[in-house]
């Protein structure tokens, strides 16, 4: 793998933006991702913030589409998320899950009334022959988001797990229904193949001064978005890519990002999130816990930077997310660096 701290281009290709404002490209999943936007937003006002998604996740429930990752970035950075229980909304009510049940219909996928509404709201969009992405701009818009958030793609892609005993399994019925307990033998982005970046997508990655992989699950979210046909080679041509370690210790944050990794044959720790993406990063924000594994992340020629990376209230996710740009060599302009 050929690593890109030495060969960093300089400059961006194309004019600098109209406002002057440093763009600020983030690949995401879901809580992880959520967590450490919330903290971006608030420490680097002056940014002009694309948010591309992944839709790997995404699943039909009662006929509903429901775009988990897209939905616990927008329900965050509208302010209306859950931080206790990380996903869905907050002042949640379950009285349509009651019912349901009644009706006999399938439960583990739990849908609260509120986020109900906006896969009701979703999916008739999509009905009337809209695509994901432009769905996905008017919710952003509805909610106030003040960034672009944009899904990977506009075609289906659903990441299967297959077991070692034989299941073919939805991401969602593995993570929920059977709880991370199958034993994975390979994941698959199913569809990948067909799929072509969403409207946007590229021409936010090539303006892009800055592109943060966010600590999200390697594996299942931002291994579909990497998987979309032609963006790796895009990415690679950023002026500067920095991704923030979900490993900690060893040991994912939360989910099942360990297993995952194993199923690829990768050490679940910081390195091996360093090398898993070392041809397309610089540098690594990784947890002071794992100080002792800083130089075998240096080994792949990707630098380095210590620091907390729990992010437990909202000070720790702005601390997190202002050593993000403190690791940014490529400041187009100086208030990114007063973050
Ligand atoms: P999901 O789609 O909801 O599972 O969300 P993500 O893929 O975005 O996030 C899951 C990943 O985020 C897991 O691998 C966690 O280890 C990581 N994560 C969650 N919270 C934190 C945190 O506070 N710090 C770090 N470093 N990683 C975190
Ligand atoms: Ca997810």
């Amino acid at each position: 793998m050929s690593a890109r701290g030495g060969g960093r281009q300089t400059g961006v290709p194309g004019a600098p933006p109209p406002s002057g404002r440093p763009r600020v490209l983030v690949l995401a999943g879901g809580v992880g991702a959520a967590r450490f936007l919330a903290g971006l937003v608030a420490v680097a006002p002056a940014a002009q913030l694309t948010v591309i998604g992944n839709t790997g996740d995404d699943f039909k429930v009662h006929g509903l589409h429901i775009s988990p990752d897209l939905d616990t970035v927008s329900y965050s950075l509208a302010g209306l998320g859950d931080w206790e229980r990380g996903w869905g909304l907050r002042g949640e009510t379950w009285g349509a899950a009651e019912q349901f049940r009644r009706l006999g219909d399938d439960t583990w996928f739990q849908l609260g009334d509120r986020d109900l509404a906006t896969h009701v709201w979703r999916t008739e969009q999509l009905r009337r022959g809209r695509p994901l992405s432009e769905v996905t701009r008017r919710l952003a818009e509805r909610l106030g988001l003040g960034i672009t958030l944009l899904p990977m793609t506009d075609q289906s892609v659903v990441t299967r797990v297959l077991t070692t005993d034989g299941q073919d399994l939805h991401i969602q019925e593995y993570l929920v229904r059977d709880r991370c307990q199958p034993e994975i033998k390979r994941i698959e982005y199913r569809g990948i193949e067909r799929a072509q970046p969403a409207p946007g997508v590229r021409e936010a990655i090539r303006s892009a001064d800055l592109v943060v992989i966010a600590p999200s699950n390697p594996v299942i979210s931002i291994g579909p978005i990497l998987a979309v046909p032609g963006l790796r080679q895009e990415l690679m041509a950023a002026p500067q890519v920095i991704a923030v370690s979900p490993i900690v210790a060893g040991q994912a944050v939360r989910g099942p990002a360990v297993p995952m990794l194993q199923s690829l044959g990768v050490v679940p720790s910081a390195a091996g999130v360093a090398a898993l993406y070392a041809d397309l990063i610089s540098d690594l924000v990784m947890d002071q816990r794992d100080q002792e594994l800083a130089s075998e992340v240096a080994a792949q020629g990707v630098r380095p930077h210590l620091c907390d990376t729990l992010m437990v209230d909202q000070a720790a996710r702005e601390r997190l997310a202002a050593a993000v740009l403190a690791a940014a060599s490529v400041r187009p302009v100086p208030s990114l660096e007063s973050a």
